[in-house]
């Protein structure tokens, strides 16, 4: 049985956003999900109420010692009109391991993802239709409890919020520029990297803002120790097609276990292509290149779903991917999952939720 929340109607609706010109993250639907946790007490007091500003005092835990996690997910308007999600339970089980890396209570997963659908179904008008469009799906979970000193709070609040957004890419899938990043780390094994924890990001902004005013898009991550091992991209798990075959880092510890990563992995499967999980090197895949052997890079991630690589620099070379193309398996991958998740294409996992 789904649970029930009292649901508390804004007065003032929104206007909606002209749908040919989504951006993403910018405009939030006119209602959020709220809960409440105190260590006493458990979970409680799960709400929907009208979109608003959170109170929080000033020292809310969150806001000195960034007790924050968050996940994202999408709803997609299938052909029939009818809403679906994408393996959210994936989220739910993410975001509860995320919550034990940083000592934040659990949440029930099927409470998370009944509070979703309920969010969804009465903000169902927001949920944009134009291809490639959708209407996404915020949960995070904040500390509140109101102290100075590092120790896990004892007072939460978990929220969603939803906005529309428009096809990542405007004018179709252009691939992107990205700087390999020797300098700065974004992970090690026992530490943060294997949750989505706000903290880590923060600590990412200085190489993005490096790697934009170089003129790349986007980063790609090595590994926290020696710098030579392939992490990820950006917020995005990376691929690379070497030969015939799909390469892909390991969830080793400092990974983060992206949905989208999962999925692409299963349809490759599934499509015969030899995937590997293996540790690989940045020398390695400058060698392939060299070799001719290097005919796709790609990141995967709910905001882009597949997005291609055309230029990468590490040090002072820079390569041109595919001729800056998107490549075969790329768009094929794109169309596959986006066609799944849309209810264009049969769901033969089982990955699509109905609202
Ligand atoms: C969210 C995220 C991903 C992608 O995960 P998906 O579940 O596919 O959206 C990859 N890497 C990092 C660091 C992330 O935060």
């Amino acid at each position: 049985m789904r649970d029930k929340f009292p649901i508390m109607k804004t007065y003032e609706p929104k206007q909606k956003p002209d749908p040919d010109n989504l951006e993403f993250g910018t405009v939030f639907t006119d209602h959020m999900f709220l809960m409440d946790y105190d260590e006493a007490a458990g979970w409680y007091d799960g709400r929907i109420v009208p979109y608003s500003p959170l109170r929080l005092d000033p020292a809310a835990a969150v806001l000195h010692y960034s007790q924050e996690i968050f996940e994202g997910l999408k709803t997609y308007k299938a052909p029939d009109g009818g809403l679906r999600l994408f393996r959210p339970d994936m989220n739910a089980k993410r975001m509860n391991r995320s919550a034990a890396r940083v000592c934040m209570p659990a949440i029930d997963e099927g409470l998370f993802v009944d509070a979703i659908k309920t969010l969804v179904s009465l903000e169902a008008d927001w949920v944009p239709d134009k291809p490639g469009t959708s209407l996404y799906i915020r949960p995070f979970m904040i500390a509140t409890e109101p102290f100075l000193g590092v120790r896990p709070s004892k007072q939460y609040i978990f929220s969603i919020i939803l906005c529309p957004v428009g096809p990542y890419y405007k004018g179709g899938i252009a691939p992107t520029k990205i700087f390999v990043e020797d300098e700065y780390v974004r992970s090690v094994v026992g530490g943060t990297g294997t949750a989505k924890v706000g903290g880590n990001y923060a600590a990412s902004l200085k190489s993005q803002v490096k790697a934009h005013s170089l003129g790349f898009s986007q980063v790609l991550w090595l590994d926290g120790v020696e710098r030579r091992y392939v992490e990820e991209i950006g917020t995005s798990n990376a691929f690379f097609v070497i030969g015939g075959e799909v390469f892909t880092a390991p969830l080793g510890g400092s990974i983060l276990p992206g949905i989208t990563r999962d999925t692409a992995i299963t349809l490759l499967k599934d499509w015969g292509i030899t995937v590997r999980e293996e540790r690989f090197t940045i020398d390695e895949v400058y060698k392939a290149f060299d070799d001719g052997k290097l005919s796709e890079v790609f990141a995967t991630g709910t905001a882009t779903v597949i997005s291609p690589v055309g230029h990468m620099r590490w040090k002072d070379k820079e390569i041109v991917i595919n001729g800056a193309e998107i490549g075969e398996l790329s768009q094929r991958l794109y169309d596959g999952i986006t066609d799944i998740q849309t209810g264009a294409a049969a769901d033969k996992f089982g990955w699509t939720v109905g609202i």
